[in-house]
C-alpha cells in the first residue's frame, strides 16, 4: 500500500530499439505509442530502410537514429539534423551506442548474427535486454550467459514461446521443473509430403499460416530451423539440459508454450497470436500492461490440436540436439550457413531442401572450435558466410 502524503514521480522507461523498421521493431513502437507515460524511445537503429527510419524518428523524436547501411547516412543526417536528432551509421555505431546513458532497456530486433555484438556490449553496459534476436543465443549462448552471470542485468525474452515459458515459471522453484514444452505452428508445409516439400517456391514458403513476420524468420519457420533455434535459445535462457526441452506441433498457435513440473502439473500460457503481448511483457519488466486487442475467445476455436514434429520431413529439427551435443562453434556455423542459404533460396539459387544441405556441408567444412572466444565466433561467422556464398553462388550483405 502507498503511504499517505507521498508523491511518486513515475519516470518513463527509456528504450533503444535495434531493428526498429522491422516486424518486431514496428510492433515495439506501436506498444510504446500506446503507453506514452511509461515508455520513451530514445535510440532507433535500422538496417537500410532509411525512409521508414526517418518517419519513425520524426514521430518518436529519439535522441539518436542509426542506419547500419552507411550509404544511406547523408539522407538520414539531412532529414534529422534540423530536428536536433543525432545520427550515426554503420554496425560499429550500433554497438557503440549500447554504452549511452540515455536508455535502460534495449529491444534486440535485428535479424541474424547482427544482433550478437550489440547485445554483448549492452550486457557489459548493464542494460536490460528484451531479446527478440534469438540468433544471439544460437550463435554464442554459452558466452552470452556467462557474461550475464557476471553482470547485474537480465534478459527478458520477446520470442513468444520463451515469453510463455518465462510467464509459466513465475513463482515456481526451478528445481521443480521437469521439462519445457515449446509449441510450433508447423509452418506452411506441415501437411505436405516430402516430395511436395522438395519443390516448394519462395512465395509458398513466405506465406506463414499464423504469424506475419520478417522474411528470414518466415523461411526458418517453413524449414522448422526456427524451432531448432528456439530449443537452443531455451537451453541458454532457462539453463536447462537439452533432453528436458521438447517441441510439439500446435497448428492453431494459441498455446504459446508450456512447462511440466515434477508433480505432473503442466502450466501453459495462451493468447491470440500477436507479438505485442510478449513485447508489452518484456518492456514492462515482466509485468502485465493492458491490451487494447480483442482477447482470446476459446469458443472461436473448435479444437486445439497437438502432434509430434516430423524430423523426416523437416530435418532441420535434428540440428538442435546436434548443435547442443557438439557445443563449441557448431551452432554459429549452422546459423551463418543458414543466413546465406535462406537468401539463396529466396533468390531462386537453391531449392528448399538445399537449405538443410548447405548447412550440413558447412558443418563438415568449417573447423570445429571447442571453447570459442568472442573473436572465434566472429571469425567462424565470416568463414562460414564466405564458404556458403561460394557453395550457393549467393552473396549477402555483411
Ligand atoms: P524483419 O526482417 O522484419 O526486421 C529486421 C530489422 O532489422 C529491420 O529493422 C532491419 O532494417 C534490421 N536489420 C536487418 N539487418 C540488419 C543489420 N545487419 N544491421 C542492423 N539492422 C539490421 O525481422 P523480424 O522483426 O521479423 O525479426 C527480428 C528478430 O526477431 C529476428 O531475430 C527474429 O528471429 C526475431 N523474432 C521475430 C518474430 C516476429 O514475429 N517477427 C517473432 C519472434 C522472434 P531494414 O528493414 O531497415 O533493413
Ligand atoms: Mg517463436
Amino acid at each position: 500500500m502507498r503511504p499517505k502524503n507521498q508523491t511518486y514521480i513515475f519516470m518513463p522507461h527509456k528504450i533503444a530499439i535495434l531493428g526498429s523498421t522491422g516486424s518486431i521493431g514496428t510492433q515495439t513502437l506501436d506498444v510504446i505509442s500506446r503507453f506514452p507515460d511509461r515508455f520513451e524511445a530514445t535510440v532507433l537503429a535500422a538496417g537500410s530502410n532509411v525512409d521508414r527510419l526517418i518517419e519513425q524518428a520524426v514521430k518518436f523524436r529519439p535522441a539518436l537514429a542509426i542506419i547500419a547501411d552507411e550509404s544511406k547516412y547523408d539522407r538520414l543526417r539531412e532529414a534529422l539534423a534540423p530536428l536536433g536528432i543525432e545520427t550515426a551509421a554503420g554496425s560499429q555505431a550500433m554497438a557503440d551506442a549500447m554504452e549511452r546513458p540515455d536508455f535502460d532497456t534495449v529491444v534486440t530486433a535485428t535479424v541474424g548474427y547482427s544482433g550478437l555484438l550489440p547485445t554483448v556490449r549492452a550486457i557489459k553496459a548493464a542494460k536490460q535486454i528484451a531479446l527478440a534476436n534469438k540468433e544471439t543465443l544460437v550463435v554464442a549462448g554459452e558466452l552470452v550467459t556467462r557474461l550475464l552471470a557476471e553482470s547485474s542485468t537480465r534478459i527478458i525474452p520477446v520470442d513468444s514461446e520463451h515469453s510463455a515459458i518465462y510467464q509459466c515459471l513465475v513463482g515456481e522453484d526451478p528445481a521443480t521443473v521437469n521439462k519445457l514444452i515449446i509449441t510450433a505452428s508447423g509452418g506452411p508445409f506441415r501437411t505436405f509430403t516430402r516430395e511436395e516439400i522438395a519443390t516448394v517456391t519462395p512465395e509458398q514458403a513466405l506465406h506463414h499460416p499464423r504469424w506475419n513476420m520478417g522474411a528470414k524468420i518466415t523461411i526458418d519457420s517453413a524449414t522448422m530451423l526456427n524451432k531448432a533455434f528456439e530449443i537452443i535459445e531455451a537451453r541458454w535462457l532457462f539453463d536447462i539440459t537439452p533432453d528436458r526441452i521438447e517441441a510439439v506441433v500446435h497448428p492453431q498457435s494459441i498455446v504459446h508454450s508450456m512447462v511440466e513440473f515434477i508433480d505432473g502439473a503442466v502450466k501453459a500460457q495462451l493468447g491470440i497470436p500477436d507479438m505485442r503481448l510478449p513485447i508489452r511483457y518484456a518492456l514492462g519488466d515482466a509485468s502485465r500492461l493492458p491490451s487494447s486487442e480483442r482477447p482470446l475467445a476459446l469458443s472461436d476455436y473448435a479444437t486445439l490440436t497437438f502432434e509430434k514434429p516430423d524430423q523426416e520431413k523437416f530435418p532441420c529439427l535434428t540440428l538442435a540436439p546436434f548443435a547442443l551435443k557438439r557445443g563449441g562453434n557448431a551452432a554459429c556455423i549452422i546459423n551463418a550457413a543458414n543466413e546465406v542459404a535462406v537468401r539463396a533460396f529466396l533468390e531462386g539459387k537453391i531449392s528448399f531442401p538445399e537449405i538443410y544441405g548447405s548447412i550440413t556441408r558447412a558443418l563438415e567444412a568449417i573447423p570445429f572450435i571447442e571453447s570459442p572466444t568472442l573473436e572465434d565466433y566472429v571469425a567462424t561467422h565470416r568463414e562460414t558466410i564466405s564458404y556458403t556464398e561460394h557453395l550457393t553462388g549467393c552473396k549477402i550483405r555483411l
